[in-house]
């Protein structure tokens, strides 16, 4: 069996690279709690992981999923909130994997925290420092030197324009900062700013500290290696995140391509705009465990494929659990699932993690057939 997969750099199907799969993905940053959008990109790669464990039984996987416990989003929060920011990220971790848990998505081979790789970070910052790639400037900051990669925007396919416009409106916007010698340039290292609530690590550029891009190329060459087989997370990280950990990592180690395929999951709509924690129309996976089953959740979650823009509709959650009462009492059924039933299933998820056709041909199945099939899905049926 071979998997199929689109890959946002070259917008075409890719199939998976032979060989052991690495595969990494931005996680959250622990400030706030998990709502549908969360919920929908971290069920898609748990569908994922699942898929490949049931289809490719005989290869070695490795999920490494981060943690940005140190960004100036939740710093801006824990100062908001009087807190300490170690402890917000602490609480709001252990949160969001209860939430995971509960929601039957099962643990990444290992979630890794951003201040875990300080050291990984500062390494790959000398080199790209080493290689004219990045400069420091006054104040003991050092910025990524855009003008060294010209395939930046490669990822995005944005125009330069169209790339200035959306690191405005980033939480740590900083283009007129006259330090820069080009706007787009992004901050690797941040000195201090001298505020005791701001915590710092010494450097070889004095105490700051990471920029949000640096910390992902960090502990994915920590974790995994130079390269990955697969780097996922959510399509608002396209651009600048992972357009920038391109440029870094490439820039830094040499070696390229950085990511095999690039995975982007959609995100989830409500009320007619991006559901985000900016613009405060969430809803809390929390809440809706609370009248819903976790099945029933996943099943309204995994009817749509993951590279698709939706709607949030509580009817069609109510639909999808009607759905899941019906397979789960032909689950209880003889098994009188057709003799192509897993091959039907299995060439869904093959194809690109077509999880509304494998739904589909979950509700011609019964049995044991079925009960088997749901498990890949992470369906307790
Ligand atoms: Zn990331």
């Amino acid at each position: 069996m071979r998997l199929f997969l689109n890959d946002t750099l070259s917008a075409a199907t890719k199939a998976l690279p032979e060989g052991p799969i690495t595969l990494y993905v931005c996680g959250v940053t622990p400030y706030d709690t998990t709502h549908l959008g969360h919920a929908f990109t971290f069920v898609q790669f748990d569908a994922l992981v699942r898929a490949l464990r049931w289809l490719l039984p005989e290869r070695q996987i490795r999920y490494v999923q981060n943690v940005t416990d140190i960004d100036d989003s939740i710093l801006a929060r824990a100062r908001k909130l009087h807190t300490d920011w170690r402890a917000l990220g602490d609480a709001q971790t252990s949160q969001y994997v209860q939430d995971m848990r509960d929601l039957g998505v099962a643990p990444p081979s290992q979630l890794v925290r951003a201040t875990s790789a300080i050291a990984t970070m500062q390494d790959l910052i000398v080199s790209l420092v080493e290689r004219s790639a990045a400069y420091r400037v006054e104040g003991g900051s050092v910025f990524f030197r855009v003008r060294s990669f010209d395939r930046y925007g490669e990822l995005s396919r944005l125009t330069r324009e169209q790339m200035l416009d959306i690191a405005a409106k980033q939480d740590d916007a900083d283009l007129d900062d006259p330090r820069k010698e080009d706007p787009l340039d992004f901050a690797l290292w941040k000195g201090w700013s001298g505020q005791s609530d701001e915590p710092c690590w010494d450097s070889p550029w004095g105490r700051g500290r990471p920029g949000w891009h640096i910390e992902c190329s960090a502990l994915c060459r920590q974790y995994l290696g130079q390269q990955v087989t697969l780097h996922g997370g959510g399509a608002d990280l396209v651009f600048p995140h992972h357009e920038s950990e391109i440029a870094q990592s490439e820039s830094a180690l040499s070696v390229r391509p950085f990511a095999h395929i690039w995975a982007h999951v959609a995100m989830v709509r409500m009320d007619g705009e991006k559901m985000s924690k900016s613009l405060g129309n969430m809803v809390f996976v929390r809440d809706l465990l609370g009248s819903h089953s976790a099945s029933a959740l996943r099943l309204y979650l995994l009817k749509h494929h993951y590279r698709g823009v939706w709607e949030w509709s509580s009817r069609e959650l109510d639909d999808a659990a009607a759905v899941t009462s019906r397979l789960e009492a032909a689950a209880r059924a003889p098994d009188t699932s057709a003799a192509d039933t897993r091959e039907a299933f299995a060439s869904a998820l093959a194809d690109d993690l077509n999880t509304p056709a494998a739904i589909d041909v979950l509700t011609r199945a019964t049995g044991q057939t079925l009960r088997d099939l749901g498990g890949v899905l992470g369906l307790s049926l």
